[in-house]
């Protein structure tokens, strides 16, 4: 056995030995007993290793809350996943890629977690529904890009995942195969150099990892992202932007200037879903803009992710932009910066407008 898979098999499921650490009250605990008899807890020992105190952000994202029970509004299944899966397990909405879920584990259950309705419960994933996935896909010469996510295929033995992504580069109109874990973050160890060599066989190659506070970048999650990336797989993060963990913009900045330190591209910052027993993570749009706006110009555009509402619905990833524009006019296209001046980019014909203004002031005000 693997140190990871040891370390796995130590997790917390049960809030007994939380109570121990953290001097829990009664009611805390029959509170987490009620809340892990629908959705599940697996805190592992290094994650468990990040909790410095009672509430903090790693621990709200790790330990069961009561908000998860009493969310009447939230959806099994807010993005219509079911709905838009040719095969189970499947989902195919845009044009040239699909999302092929081939893992129900995951290293920690992250509370806000997506696919709660399937993470850790009645999800099923065997070797028949990979085999079906891997025919829809051979079928379907439009795909180019296959996402391999779960839960997280990298909860998979390296024995169990390497034929999936053996299979999947047979099939000649697969140009890239990306995997969607969280292990770089919550269970660092996984990563091993046996891992990485594995998988670099297998490039073009992408890695999409997930960190939501800058708590979570440490030596061990930091090396292992750097193996990753010294494979020659490029690693991008999605990070969640959720109330109480990283609802800030200097909690955001720091994040996203560590995470581009150890090499990691910030590629999406997700507004919450309406994922039912997560309602208590929701922050207003207005919040992730105002985030955007406070990277954007003021750290370098590497630290900067698209800010993406996923429509529920199952209308996909939906961009939004702070509001730098302010009119166009048969003269150009009248923009704001970051720090709030006005400038023209002038159509053509209209070049001396930059010109003219330059001599007495370098903007353009309003
Ligand atoms: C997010 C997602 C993808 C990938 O989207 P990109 O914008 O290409 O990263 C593909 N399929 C589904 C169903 C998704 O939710
Ligand atoms: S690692 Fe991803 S799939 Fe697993 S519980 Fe966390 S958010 Fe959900």
């Amino acid at each position: 056995m693997e140190r990871w898979q040891r370390l796995l098999q130590q997790s917390i499921i049960t809030p007994s030995k939380l109570a121990q650490l953290f001097k829990l009250t009664e009611v805390e605990i029959t509170q987490i007993k009620r809340v892990i008899s629908t959705y599940p807890m697996r805190i592992n020992p290094y994650y468990l290793s990040l909790i410095k105190e009672k509430g903090d952000p790693i621990w709200k994202q790790a330990v069961p809350d009561i908000s998860e029970l009493n969310d009447a509004y939230g959806l099994d299944d807010p993005l219509c996943e079911e709905e838009q899966s040719p095969v189970p397990n499947l989902t195919h909405r845009y044009p040239d890629r699909v999302l092929f879920l081939v893992s129900n584990r995951c290293a920690m259950y992250c509370r806000f977690c997506t696919r709660k309705r399937k993470v850790g419960r009645k999800f099923v994933v065997n070797k028949e529904t990979i085999q079906k996935g891997l025919e829809y896909i051979k079928r379907h010469t439009e795909i180019r890009d296959v996402l391999l996510s779960g839960g997280d295929p990298l909860l998979l033995t390296d024995a169990e995942l390497e034929p999936i992504l053996n299979a999947l580069r047979k099939i000649r109109h697969v140009e890239i195969i990306r995997i969607g874990t969280r292990v770089p973050c919550t269970l660092p160890h996984r990563i091993t150099g046996k891992l990485c060599q594995m998988l670099k066989r297998y490039h073009p190659l992408y890695v999409n990892t997930h960190f939501n506070h800058p708590a979570e970048i440490t030596k061990q999650s930091a090396q292992a992202c750097e193996r990753l990336v010294n494979a020659g797989i490029p690693v991008g993060c999605q990070t969640v932007l959720l109330k109480g963990v990283n609802d800030d913009v200097a909690t955001m900045k720091t994040l996203m200037q560590k995470l581009v330190k150890i090499r990691v591209k910030p590629y999406y910052l997700y507004q919450t879903d309406l994922t039912r027993g997560t309602s208590h993570f929701r922050t207003q749009v207005e919040k992730g803009l105002e985030i955007v706006k406070g990277l954007r110009g003021f750290t370098s555009g590497l630290c900067v992710p698209h800010y993406i509402i996923d429509a529920p619905g199952g209308g996909g990833k939906i961009p939004l932009l702070p509001d730098y524009f302010i009119k166009k006019d048969e003269k150009g296209w009248w923009l704001k910066n970051y720090k709030g001046q006005t400038f023209i980019y002038p159509n053509p014909g209209y070049e001396h407008l930059v010109n003219d203004n330059k001599e007495t002031d370098p903007w353009v005000n309003l």
